[in-house]
This record gives C-alpha cells, structure tokens and sequence, in this order.
C-alpha cells in the first residue's frame, strides 16, 4: 500500500484524512527509526520542493489531512505567527485572515461595526424623511 493512498475522502471540508499513524495528532509514517510527516510528503508529491526551514501548514487547520490543496509552505517564523491563540474581546480569533492590516484589530467585529453604523444612519434618514413628508410615521 502507498502512503499516498492510504486515506479516505472528509465530504464536508474535502481533507483527505490519513488512516495510518498519528503522531501529536499529525499525520505520520514509522520508516525505520525515522517518523515522517505526511503533510510534508504529500506537499513534496504533489506541489515540489519545500524550502530550507520551511514549515508545511495546515490551511484547513485539520492535522491529520493530507490534501495538498490544504497544505501550504510558509516560512517557520510567519508559520508561528499562524498559531498564535489571541482573541477579540467578543471571541473571534485573531487569525492572519481575521486581522485588520494596519491596526491589527478583528475584521469581524469592525464589520460588524461598520453594518452598524450604516443601518442607524439609515433610520436616522428614514426618519428624516417621514419627519417632511407630514405623514405620520
Ligand atoms: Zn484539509
Ligand atoms: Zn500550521
Ligand atoms: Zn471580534
């Protein structure tokens, strides 16, 4: 059997998930006394070359998939920065997808802020508007 082989389809997120072995919840495969990643394998198969002190990341968060379209090499440094478990005040996490670029605040909640703003701006007009009109509101 082929380590490339040797998983089965996650419907839902589309992962391949490894049936074989885990190690810390990755992926693994025992070759004599070395433990290989298979995230590291399959990104190799698949995609080429991992550069010097490149760290293959799980894009789908999902440990144990091998899908190389889940899999991303990313220098070891920003590859910490991935992990980190910081949170807004309201619970979101502040992942690189989730943070605003210059003042590093969580895109939800000023989305949600700006939604807001808009939707009391447009009553206030609404308002307005039957305020002129004469017709009670
Ligand atoms: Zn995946
Ligand atoms: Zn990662
Ligand atoms: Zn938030």
């Amino acid at each position: 059997m082929n380590w490339w082989e040797h998983w089965f389809l996650a419907e839902e997120t589309g992962c391949w998930i490894w049936r074989g072995s885990l190690s810390g919840g990755y992926a693994v495969l025992y070759k004599g006394y070395k433990t290989l990643k298979i995230s590291r394998l399959s990104y190799t198969k698949y995609k080429g070359e991992i550069p010097l002190e490149y760290i293959v990341h799980h894009k789908c968060e999902n440990k144990r998939c091998i899908n190389p379209e889940h899999l991303e090499a990313i220098p070891r440094v920003e590859h910490g920065k991935r992990h980190t478990k910081e949170f807004c005040k309201y619970g979101h996490a502040l992942t690189e997808s989730n943070r605003e670029e210059k003042s590093r605040r969580c895109k939800i909640c000023s989305m949600k802020k700006l939604e807001d703003f808009n939707k009391k701006r447009r009553q206030r007009l609404l308002a307005k508007c039957r305020g002129s009109s004469g017709i009670p509101g």
